[in-house]
């Protein structure tokens, strides 16, 4: 297959320079090298919810399914459910995940779904002119807290490690080839996998030089104990320390349709 069969003629509406592009380059790379490796284009398919990540659907010529806003985990759930044999993906928002859909990411990772979560954490509700989300960091302000939020964020790694999830990595949406390397491991682990993606929204929240200045890749995955310990060691609570990119941890368990199946 080559790259432009993996695109669609739908109008690209991001904003000029939006890094979700980067990300649809990551993506395109990934499912190309997938099919090298003997993967095929039919067995792949996602689900998003609703936000700016979830114009993936318009963009990306694969099959897939337009969910309602936090619902793309149930969806990808059922998919695999109805076809073991596919391998499902799912992008979601942080405001998405989050918050309108966050039991599902619990539950989802809980059971080992064998399904592979792409969060594209702009720390805020993008689409909807910035309102701000469970990632957004304290002081924030959006069109729904024009005085800077008054609460924390939360670590969504540390709550998919207690959650129970077999794979978990961060990436950043402007690291290409780093990101397209973790999407293709997700994609390819048996159970729940779960990638953050820092991605910089360039109109409401351009955090760019923030993260350019603090990244740095890992050499994981790690034990639970050091995967924890490095998990801890940068959220925007503690936003001065270096951010660790890369997998955290990786380990083999039944999945839910292999219990259920
Ligand atoms: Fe990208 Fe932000 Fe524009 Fe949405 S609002 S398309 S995330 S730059």
């Amino acid at each position: 297959m080559k790259k432009k069969q993996l695109e669609t003629y739908c109008e690209k509406t991001w904003c000029p320079g939006c890094t979700n592009f980067a990300i649809l380059e990551a993506v395109k790379g990934a499912v190309l090298e997938l099919e090298k490796e003997g993967v095929k284009r039919e067995t792949l398919a996602f689900t998003v919810g609703i936000g700016c990540h979830a114009k993936m659907f318009d963009y990306l010529n694969l099959n897939s399914f337009y969910g309602l806003h936090g619902r793309a985990l149930p969806l990808a759930q059922g998919i695999k459910l109805a076809n073991p044999k596919l391998r499902v993906f799912s992008f979601v928002g942080d405001g998405d995940v989050y918050d309108e859909g966050i039991s599902h990411l619990i539950h989802a990772a809980k059971r080992n779904a064998d399904i592979a979560v792409f969060v594209h954490d702009n720390r805020n509700f993008a689409l909807t002119v910035s309102q701000f989300t469970a990632t957004s960091p304290k002081g924030f302000k959006g069109s729904s807290t024009p005085r800077g939020s008054v609460e924390e964020p939360f670590n969504p790694l540390e709550l998919m490690m207690v959650s129970g999830a077999t794979f978990i990595a961060r990436g950043y949406a402007l690291r290409v080839e780093h990101l397209k390397d973790l999407i293709k491991k997700a994609i390819l682990h048996k159970g729940f996998s779960f990638l953050e993606i820092l991605q910089p929204c360039i109109t409401f929240f351009d955090n760019r030089q923030f993260y350019q200045e603090r990244i740095y890749e890992l050499k994981g995955p790690f034990s639970k104990a050091k995967a924890e310990e490095k998990i801890r060691e940068w959220d925007y609570r503690n936003g001065k320390n270096k951010i660790p990119i890369g997998l955290f941890y990786k380990v083999e368990k039944p999945s839910f349709d292999e219990l259920v199946g």
